[in-house]
């Protein structure tokens, strides 16, 4: 009997398996073809120097409108786009479409976009980015990308080559979801980054979990040792950021100050005096 129930269940897994991997390859399938569908668009969430609340700039979080399943999390399908290198041709849209959008404002606020490690290890990356940057008359330094250490991983050599000829163009690098996967010290002193995003994961109740506290506080301690400026992700509430001020912290991002959302919403920071 157990061993019946053995099989059944090995079974029911080998379906459920296979049911995935099809999953997946409907996903990759709509994929290739959600750009040219224009299902495609870009969120924008501000990021604010804390203290004053201004707003410094914007991270472009891609949005996918599936047609049947509705709106899809980039959880799900950026991983999906990497493993079949369609990131290449969707990075390259969005990286396209927000320094033409930030090219358009009338206030030079700074524009954050993430890129993967399949489109940083790409020859031709620089060569990109410089064009786009060309096209869209962005000045280089209002330009952010946003990487997370999976890029150094393969290559390191290699990424530290293209990421200094990136800054050599006058864009600016930072460490995205610092302290989660393979997050290693030494990468801070041996990449030219230039800001620290600290995880949403450890920003998260830090004004009452102590665990969470004690580690923004070294990520902080971190960042002054080594003058390097730090974003604190996911800020939530006013507990949170009252903690991450009394620290030092100097920017921040989070539903707390806004949501990711098209960029219409906010025309009256973009734009010197909104249209009626
Ligand atoms: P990320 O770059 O770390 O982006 C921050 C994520 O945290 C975003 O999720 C954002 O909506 C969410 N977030 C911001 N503030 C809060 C908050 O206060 N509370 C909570 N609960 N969440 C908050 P999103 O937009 O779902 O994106 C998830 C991830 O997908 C991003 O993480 C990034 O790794 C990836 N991604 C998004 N757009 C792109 C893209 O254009 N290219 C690439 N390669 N990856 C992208
Ligand atoms: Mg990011
Ligand atoms: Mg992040
Ligand atoms: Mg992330």
């Amino acid at each position: 009997r157990a061993k019946k129930e053995g099989r059944g269940t090995y079974r029911f897994f080998e379906v459920a398996m296979s049911e995935e991997v099809r999953e997946r390859r409907m996903i990759e399938h709509d994929l290739r073809l959600a750009i040219e569908k224009g299902e495609m668009a870009i969120a924008y969430q501000p990021q604010t120097r804390i203290g004053t609340q201004e707003i410094t700039g914007f991270e472009a979080l891609l949005r996918w409108n599936h047609p049947v399943r509705g709106d899809m999390s980039p959880a799900v399908f950026i991983p999906i786009a990497e493993e079949s290198g369609i990131i290449l041709r969707i990075g390259e849209w969005v990286l396209r479409e927000a320094c033409r959008e930030a090219s358009s404002w009338d206030r030079p606020l700074k524009i954050a976009v993430n890129v993967s490690a399949l489109q940083v290890n790409n020859p031709t990356f620089v060569t990109l980015v410089q064009a786009i940057l060309d096209e869209s008359g962005l000045a280089p330094e209002r330009l952010e990308l946003e990487i997370t250490e999976s890029v150094l991983i393969r290559d390191p050599e290699r990424a530290l080559q293209t990421l200094t000829q990136l800054k050599a163009i006058g864009v600016s690098i930072a460490m995205d979801d610092f302290g989660t996967g393979y997050s290693s010290l030494s990468n801070l002193r041996n990449f030219p980054f230039d800001k620290i995003k600290i995880d949403r994961s450890f920003v998260r109740a830090i004004d009452v979990n102590i665990q969470a506290a004690a580690i923004v506080r070294a990520v902080l301690g971190l960042g002054r040792g080594l003058g390097l400026p730090v974003i604190a992700e996911g800020v939530e509430t006013n507990g949170e950021l009252a903690f991450l001020n009394a620290e030092g912290c100097r920017e921040a991002q989070g539903y707390l100050f806004g949501q990711p959302a098209p960029i219409e919403m906010f025309r009256s920071v973009t734009h010197a005096e909104a249209v009626a």
